[in-house]
């Protein structure tokens, strides 16, 4: 009888299975945004936000990688006031670098002023990695349906208007990826245009 070689650990999931995996990062998701809360007038918890972009994700055959990372995409993003804010490193430990690094992909840099930020946004979109991009049109698409559903108290009109047109120039350099997404991002741009033009 062969003896089987040890197991390789430099990648601490090899040995889990699929739904364990994903099991795992909607939960260490839903510890992280655990007081975290939607921007819109219903307030909901964030972790829906994260569920809804996985789901996206899950549902237009994007590869896990994609699925894992669009649990997580926010953790680094929206801890940094937390007493252990959670770092690209801690993500390499728990899910592998594959996975931290589509998340890094999506991260945005907060040292930078948000105007710079979105600019950034459109003008490296088309620099992603397939997996980033796919990450970040399921992002855009969660977004405008809760624009369109239920919009930041504050945000009047116009502001809502920008906000579209500026995730319309996003997706613009992440298309080309997967059809049926940029097909699901087309349906909802086009919605959330109409629901603004009929409030206009
Ligand atoms: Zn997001």
């Amino acid at each position: 009888m062969d003896d089987l070689p040890p197991r390789q650990t430099t990648e601490p999931d090899q040995a889990e299975a699929a739904m364990a995996r994903l099991l795992r990062a909607a939960t260490f998701a839903a510890r992280v945004h655990a007081t975290h809360r939607r921007k819109g007038s219903s307030a909901e918890p964030y972790v829906n936000h994260v569920l809804e972009v996985a789901q996206i994700l899950a549902a237009h055959g994007a590869p896990e990688e994609a699925i894992l990372a669009g649990l997580l995409h926010d953790t680094v993003e929206d801890s940094d006031r937390d007493p252990e804010p959670i770092t690209h490193e801690r993500l390499v430990l728990e899910f592998g670098a594959l996975v931290a690094g589509v998340v890094a992909e999506a991260t945005d840099d907060k040292s930078l002023p948000k105007e710079v930020r979105k600019a950034l946004q459109v003008r490296q979109a088309a620099k992603k990695t397939d997996a980033a991009k796919m990450l970040k049109l399921a992002d855009k698409i969660s977004n405008l349906r809760a624009i369109a559903a239920s919009p930041p108290a504050g945000w009047d009109h116009a502001r809502r208007l920008e906000y579209v047109g500026w995730a319309g120039r996003v997706a613009a350099g992440l298309r080309g990826v997967n059809p049926a997404l940029d097909a699901l991002f087309d349906a909802t741009y086009r919605d959330a245009v109409a629901r603004l033009a009929q409030e206009a």
